[in-house]
């Protein structure tokens, strides 16, 4: 090894050492858990090579936020696991499917090249029968062409082979891309299920951190429903989580999340938006839900409409979502207990203590 080599070789010790004493320092001080995970977070934020990470610990560094396990774990999650379960499938069916392209790239090309070489034989076999060429000549030639004849043939069918291998790569993936859906889809209102709203609320309160843009979040909780499906039997009570769900998913934007969240109760998460702006949508869901009228199916009978009560709140960036979700809660609960089919919200100041929820936007019958 040249001298040069063992310098840039000792540099990097030293380089990595400094960075893994700076990570482990800090968890130290911040009663971080020595842990493999927490520990391949602190260094990438020591080397710097992620700036979105840095980004977002450097704000929870100056918010002096709490590290809890809960938190570190998202934090490897989001940064340095791998970011969604599938993808990493999804990448790798993708990079076989490239892969295979360059395959039948190649075998295309020795197809062409065997072509060239059996018309180049034929010629010259043309050329050797005109002034009697020995027989033994002759038949080493068309030992050839049959050789060449076979060489192509055995090209086309794996080529053909390849072919079918590329599209069973296709419809993997294809299945893949149903089986993650619906492990994130709820089977009843094929909205997002719980799973999902927990995936997404954790990646949007990332980015509302990174960005510094605000991220609301709906809580939604249908009025009486235990009487609705008492009087009205499951079956309809069914028909009415679908029907709430179509009219959350015809509420929001692209970029909003509406969930299950469990039994009758419903989430939407809204990055990029103000808990005003949230509350608006929300008092547009009440409203929509209002005027929709249940019908039974079987019979047309008209079974009168339904309530919804909601309550929204802002993401604070650096709490635990266990907070955020608690808020949105609680603000919901208030929204029961002041006669429901209402939207209320938290206030917005956040040195509002933690239990004051005020009626923001109160919108009864
Ligand atoms: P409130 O206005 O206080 O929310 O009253 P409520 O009757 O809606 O609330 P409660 O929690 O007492 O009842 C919820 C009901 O939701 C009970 C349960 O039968 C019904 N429910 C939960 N999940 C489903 C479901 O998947 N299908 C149907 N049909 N009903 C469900
Ligand atoms: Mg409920
Ligand atoms: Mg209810």
């Amino acid at each position: 090894m040249r001298a040069g080599d063992a310098m840039t070789k000792q540099q990097a010790q030293d380089e990595a050492i400094a960075l893994a004493t700076s990570a482990l320092k800090l968890m130290d001080e911040r009663t971080i858990a020595p842990t493999p995970n927490n520990f391949a977070v602190w260094y990438n934020y020591f080397s710097g090579d992620r700036p979105d990470l840095n980004r977002a610990l450097s704000i929870l560094l100056e918010s002096e936020t709490d590290f809890t396990p809960e938190r570190n774990a998202q934090i490897f999650e989001k940064y340095c696991a791998a970011p969604y379960e599938a993808v990493p499938m999804h990448l790798i069916a993708e990079r076989m499917e490239a892969e295979l392209a360059t395959v039948l790239g190649v075998l295309d090309q020795a197809e062409r090249h065997a072509l060239a070489y059996g018309r180049t034989l034929e010629t010259v076999q043309g050329a050797l029968a005109k002034p009697t060429p020995s027989q033994a000549m002759i038949e080493v030639l068309s030992r050839l062409l049959d050789q060449t004849r076979a060489m192509r043939q055995q090209s086309r069918d794996a080529e053909r082979q390849l072919e079918d291998s590329a599209m069973e790569v296709n419809r993997l993936r294809d299945q893949l891309e149903d089986a993650r859906r619906e492990a994130m889809t709820d089977s009843l209102t094929a909205i997002a299920n719980r799973k999902m709203f927990d995936f997404v609320l954790r990646q949007s309160a990332m980015d509302a951190m990174e960005s510094g843009e605000p991220l609301s979040l709906l809580m939604l909780d249908i009025d009486h429903f235990k009487q609705f499906n008492d009087t009205h039997g499951h079956h309809i009570g069914d028909q009415v989580l679908r029907l709430l769900a179509a009219v959350l998913k015809q509420s929001v934007k692209g970029q909003d999340t509406p969930a299950r969240y469990g039994g009758e109760e419903f989430a939407v998460v809204l990055p990029q938006t103000t808990l005003e702006n949230a509350v608006k949508v929300a008092e547009a869901v009440r409203v929509r839900v209002a005027r929709r009228s249940v019908v039974n199916r079987a019979t047309s009978r008209r079974l009168g409409s339904f309530t919804v009560s909601v309550g929204a709140a802002e993401f604070r960036p650096g709490e635990p979502l266990r907070v955020l979700v608690e808020r949105a809660d609680r603000a919901l609960y208030v929204a029961k207990h002041s006669g429901r089919n209402r939207v209320e919200s938290e206030l917005v100041a956040p040195c509002v203590e933690e239990h004051a929820v005020s009626a923001l936007s109160c919108c009864g019958n």
